[in-house]
C-alpha cells in the first residue's frame, strides 16, 4: 500500500466515523450500507431490496460488452457511469464483477456520506483504482461529457421516482452504440393512476389495464425514443422488465438522422375496449380519425369506445439476440425467449371480466398452441401469456377449460 492510498483511506475513515453503516454482501462483492433497513432518501440512498434488479443488470451490463465481442466491436475494456449511484452498490459490483469488460467506473452522487460509502466499498473489494467518484448534480456531471469529450460506452439512471429529468442528460452522455438503461419507480403513475402526470412526465397516457406494466414500458421506451429524436439520436430497445415497484428498460443509443426517422415510426399508441378486452397497437397515421378507435371485436361498439394510451414506443420492447446472450450468462427465468407479440393477456382478469374460473396457465398455452397460435409467456406478469391468437379464440379456450 503506497502512501498515497494510505492517505486516501485515512480520509474515508473519517468521514465513516459519522456514518452508521453495516456491511453487506450482494453478488460477488463486499458493500457498505446505511444501517437502515427500509429505503430512505437522506442522507445516503441505498434499498436492499433492488438487489434482484442489480443482479438482472451485471447480466445486461456483460450482456451489452458480449454482443459487442461478437461484432468484432469491443475496442479494449468499457466505461461505465452511475450519475445518481447512492452508496454505490451497482458502480462497485460492476467494477467488482465483471472486471474484464468494464475497467473505468464513474459513479456521482451529490450526497457525501453516500460517497464515502461507495468509496469505502470500492476499496474493500480492491477496485478503486478503476472508480472514479465525483459529488456533482446529475446532469452537471453527465454534461461533462459533451461531443468533444468522451462519452460512456454505458450509462445507468436509477433515480427515487422518475427518470424523466435525466433522459436528455444520459442520452448525450452515452456513445454511439452504447447502451442506456434508466429505473422508474412511480408505478402509479406510469400504471394509469395519475393519468395527467404521466402526460407530463412520459409525454404519453397511461392506461388502466391487464396490461398496464407493458404500458408503462412503453411510456418509458417513448420518452427516450422522443427526447433522443430531437437531437438526430435513435434507440433501440434491448431488455425491460419490472420487478415490484420497479420498472427497468435498457436500450442501445444510435446518432444519425435515418435511424431517427425510423424512430419516429415506433411512436405509436395502444386501443382498448373496456367492453370486450380487445387491444391493439396503432400507428400516428392510423389514428388521425376518430372512426379507427372503433373496436374490431364487437360490431355494436360506438365510435369512441376504445380508450387511447400514448403517445409510446408501438415497436420491439426486447431484441431476442440480447436476451439470448444474457441467457448464456444466466440462469435467472427472466432471460428465457418471449416472443415479440404486443399487449399481453392476463388471464386471471380476462377471466374475471368473463366472470369465469381462471384455467391452469400452462393448459391455456398448450390449446392455443396445439390450433397453431405462436404463444408464449412474458416476464413482465407471470398470470400472462402473449399469443397471435384473436381474443374471441383465447376466450374460448379460457370458457372450455374452465368448466
Ligand atoms: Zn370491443
Amino acid at each position: 500500500m503506497g502512501p498515497r492510498s494510505r492517505d486516501t483511506r485515512k480520509k474515508i475513515k473519517k468521514l465513516m466515523s459519522s456514518i452508521n453503516s453495516r456491511s453487506i454482501t450482494e453478488g460477488k462483492t463486499l458493500l457498505f450500507v446505511p444501517e437502515q433497513l427500509e429505503p430512505v432518501k437522506y442522507p445516503s440512498f441505498f434499498n436492499s431490496r433492488g438487489k434482484y434488479v442489480r443482479d438482472v443488470s451485471i447480466i445486461c451490463y456483460r450482456a451489452y460488452a458480449e454482443t459487442l465481442k461478437e461484432n468484432g466491436a469491443f475496442g479494449g475494456k468499457l466505461s461505465f457511469a452511475d450519475p445518481l449511484c447512492g452508496t454505490g452498490a451497482r458502480g462497485v459490483r460492476v467494477a467488482n464483477e465483471l472486471p474484464d469488460l468494464y475497467d473505468r467506473v464513474f459513479l456521482n452522487d451529490i450526497s457525501p456520506s453516500s460517497i464515502a460509502l461507495a468509496k469505502r466499498s470500492a476499496a474493500e473489494n480492491g477496485v478503486e483504482r478503476k472508480c472514479f467518484f465525483t459529488q456533482e448534480e446529475a446532469c452537471a456531471f453527465l454534461l461533462t461529457r459533451g461531443p468533444g469529450g468522451d462519452r460512456f460506452d454505458a450509462v445507468d439512471v436509477d433515480p427515487f421516482g422518475t427518470p424523466s429529468p435525466y433522459v436528455d442528460c444520459a442520452l448525450r452522455a452515452t456513445k454511439q452504440g452504447g447502451m442506456l438503461s434508466v429505473s422508474a419507480t412511480d408505478t402509479a403513475v406510469l400504471c394509469g393512476v395519475y393519468p395527467k402526470v404521466a402526460q407530463r412526465k412520459y409525454l404519453g397516457s397511461p392506461l388502466r389495464t391487464d396490461y398496464a406494466h407493458e404500458i408503462g414500458l412503453r411510456l418509458i421506451f417513448g420518452l427516450l425514443s422522443m427526447t433522443a429524436m430531437r437531437f438526430e439520436a435513435s434507440i433501440m430497445p434491448l431488455f425491460c422488465h419490472h420487478d415490484m415497484h420497479y420498472f427497468r428498460a435498457y436500450c442501445l443509443v444510435q446518432i444519425g438522422n435515418s435511424l431517427s426517422r425510423q424512430n419516429e415510426a415506433q411512436i405509436g399508441y395502444a386501443l382498448h375496449c373496456f367492453r370486450c378486452a380487445f387491444r391493439r397497437i396503432a400507428s400516428r397515421e392510423e389514428l388521425a380519425s376518430e372512426i379507427d378507435k372503433t373496436c374490431l371485436n364487437c360490431p355494436n361498439c360506438a365510435a369512441s369506445a376504445m380508450k387511447v394510451a400514448g403517445p409510446l414506443w408501438a415497436g420491439k420492447i426486447q431484441s431476442q439476440d440480447f436476451v439470448a446472450t444474457c441467457a448464456k450468462f444466466s440462469e435467472l427465468a427472466i432471460f428465457k425467449p418471449e416472443s415479440d407479440l404486443p399487449l399481453y393477456y392476463d388471464l386471471s382478469e380476462i377471466s374475471d371480466f368473463m366472470e369465469i374460473r381462471t384455467p391452469k396457465i400452462a393448459d391455456v398455452m398448450k390449446e392455443l398452441e396445439s390450433a397453431g397460435h405462436l404463444t408464449t409467456r412474458t416476464r413482465l406478469n407471470r398470470n400472462a401469456l402473449r399469443t397471435a391468437a384473436p381474443l374471441p379464440e383465447l376466450q374460448a379456450v379460457l370458457a372450455r377449460l374452465s368448466r
